[in-house]
């Protein structure tokens, strides 16, 4: 007897393998982590957080900007600095410049890094945010100058500089004009230290290689998003040269406070409120105030010196 009640599947199992939500028919999203249905509309709302699990899962650099800063706020820079493809790399019909042009169109960006100026709940900083769905946000020349100058425009108007990250590391295609972009971008923010601005640094799922061992690390306060996955190499690598077996929740960003490599870790709907708390206490410093004893309602313009 034909099975006339077996219900067709909205979505495809194999998909729990990408990261990314999957959306069977728009109305909901299955969580990568817990494998749950929500509500898409909910899961917008939340951040793109599982609100059965916590899992934090993937943004966009455009997403990203627009969760964090105030609405409209976001100016950005520089959108025209694209790679130059300085060693015209042709791996066996791998061309490394038909690849960026695949990728911009695919990721809607330019580059793997968005750049510019905004407030948040009414304080103004620089932002930087990567863009993952661009060759895995990795840091070439063309995100190395657009972070650089990023930092001097920051020096320039002497705010506050923010950058949250999310990369595979450097970018191979251009080899050691990609691993200079290492010492390039700490040498910025050095700079930016000398002249006594705050680098706040947001680390986000997956963060690995160049960029985890560079700028992303040297900043004055090192957030991450519970769960986050950061190291330099990934741990299967790890061990296969140690031939250990890793301990739990290796790599993790909680597993990386304990271990005092980050400052916090901080659930991305409270970003917003904890960096404008930064920022104040930033803006209370240089005017010379007394760090003041109570607790922050998130109002901006209402921090006075009472
Ligand atoms: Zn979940």
């Amino acid at each position: 007897m034909p099975d006339f009640f077996r219900r067709k599947p909205t979505f495809n199992r194999d998909d729990a393998d990408q990261d990314g939500p999957v959306v069977p028919d728009g109305l909901w999203v299955k969580c990568h982590k817990c494998k749950d249905l929500v509500y898409s509309k909910d899961f917008e709302r939340w951040y793109r957080v599982c609100p059965k699990c916590d899992h934090h899962a993937r943004l966009t650099a455009t997403q990203r900007i627009d969760y964090l800063l105030d609405s409209g706020s976001f100016e950005e820079w520089d959108r025209g600095i694209v790679t130059a493809d300085p060693l015209s790399f042709d791996a066996n019909g791998d061309v490394y410049k038909e690849k960026v042009q695949k990728t911009a169109r695919k990721a809607d960006q330019p580059e793997s890094l968005i750049t510019g100026r905004g407030r948040i709940r009414g304080y103004d900083a620089v932002v930087s945010a990567t863009e993952f769905a661009f060759l895995g946000a990795s840091m070439g020349s063309a995100f190395g100058e657009k972070f650089v100058r990023a930092v001097e425009r920051a020096i320039e108007l002497r705010l506050p500089f923010i950058s949250i990250s999310s990369s595979g590391g450097a970018r191979m295609h251009e080899s050691t004009f990609s691993l200079m972009q290492m010492a390039k971008t700490t040498a910025a923010l050095s700079r930016l230290g000398e002249h006594k601005l705050p680098h706040f640094s947001i680390l986000t799922d997956p963060c690995y290689g160049g960029v985890t061992a560079s700028y992303a690390t040297v900043a004055d306060i090192i957030m991450a998003e519970p769960g986050a996955m950061i190291g330099f190499a990934g741990p299967r690598v790890i061990e296969q040269i140690t031939r250990q077996k890793l301990p739990q929740g290796f790599q993790t960003a909680e597993f990386l406070l304990e271990h005092g490599m980050i400052d916090m870790v901080c659930r991305r709907s409270e970003l917003p409120a904890t960096l404008s708390l930064l920022l104040l206490h930033y803006a209370d410093a240089t005017m010379g105030r007394h760090q003041p004893e109570y607790a922050y309602a998130g109002t901006p313009g209402e921090e006075g010196d009472s």
